[in-house]
């Protein structure tokens, strides 16, 4: 059902959707989808011209009129939170969907030379930023009639595996938080549901694996009946669940 969902023409019309690390990847096929199924999508991301290009792209379908809001999430402030969390209330007033998406793969390296800064850096755009942003967007998501929130983990996002470090400690903290506030939330119209991907082509797999013939990956359009149902009022009933793309 969800991996072959065929979503119906403008079946999100009407909804406004944040996705986060929208420039790039799979957070940019996640956003050009919802905006092609009729919702109005905010762009958050750190690199403004990959945010244009993809705004660009949206108003070249013809979809709803997209907004930017460019962040870096590796210095978001719980101000900074609040002050996005404002800016839609004022605009839009609710929010119906948020994807987190946006993370920083870190290094591949021995937790017993694990480079600290880099272990905190990752911590802050993966978990603390996460945290966050979903924190001070809750009261918007309650406002809408059926709200739906997406984290984003990993393979080894509940199964360490060694070099990982950072990245598979945030997915593992990402997995928590989606856990606690599925359940805080469990009889309210917010629905709160964990997608791993898995293995797509993409820069940071790239990063991951400079080796690997990119061809044999799955592309990140390939994703998207899975990251179009948890978006759809198909999928309302479902929460607290954790899907692999
Ligand atoms: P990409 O690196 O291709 O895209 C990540 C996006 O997040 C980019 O647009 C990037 O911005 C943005 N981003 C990164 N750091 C920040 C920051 N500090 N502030 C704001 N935005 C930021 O990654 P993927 O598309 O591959 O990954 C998407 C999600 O899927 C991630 O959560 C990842 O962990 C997960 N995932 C991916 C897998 C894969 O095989 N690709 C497998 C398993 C999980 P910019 O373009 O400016 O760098």
């Amino acid at each position: 059902m969800s991996h072959d969902f065929k979503p119906q023409a403008n079946s999100l019309s009407n909804k406004i959707i944040m996705v986060t690390g929208a420039g790039d990847g799979i957070g940019r096929e996640a956003a050009l989808q919802y905006a092609k199924l009729g919702a109005t999508v905010i762009l958050l991301g750190r690199t403004t011209e990959k945010l244009e290009n993809v705004y660009d792209e949206i108003e070249a379908l013809g979809a709803p009129q997209p907004a930017i809001i460019p962040v870096n999430l590796l210095h978001m402030s719980p101000e900074q939170a609040q002050q996005i969390a404002e800016t839609i209330e004022t605009e839009f007033g609710r929010l119906d969907g948020l994807l987190h998406n946006a993370s920083q793969l870190g290094d591949l390296s021995p937790i017993e030379t694990y480079d600290i800064e880099t272990w905190q850096n990752v911590m802050q755009v993966n978990v603390n930023a996460t945290f966050l942003l979903t924190r001070f967007l809750i009261p918007m998501l309650r406002v809408a009639p059926a709200a739906s929130v997406i984290f984003t983990s990993s393979g080894v996002g509940n199964k360490g595996r060694a070099y990982w470090g950072a990245y598979s400690v945030s997915k593992f903290a990402t997995e928590g938080l989606a856990e606690v506030l599925a359940d805080e939330l469990e009889n309210t119209s917010v629905r709160v549901n964990i997608i791993n991907p898995g293995a797509t082509r993409t820069n940071m797999r790239a990063k991951a694996y400079p080796a690997e013939n990119a061809n044999n990956l799955k592309t990140p359009e390939a994703l998207m009946p899975l990251y179009s149902y948890l978006m759809d009022d198909a999928s309302q009933s479902v929460t607290g669940q954790r899907f692999n793309g």
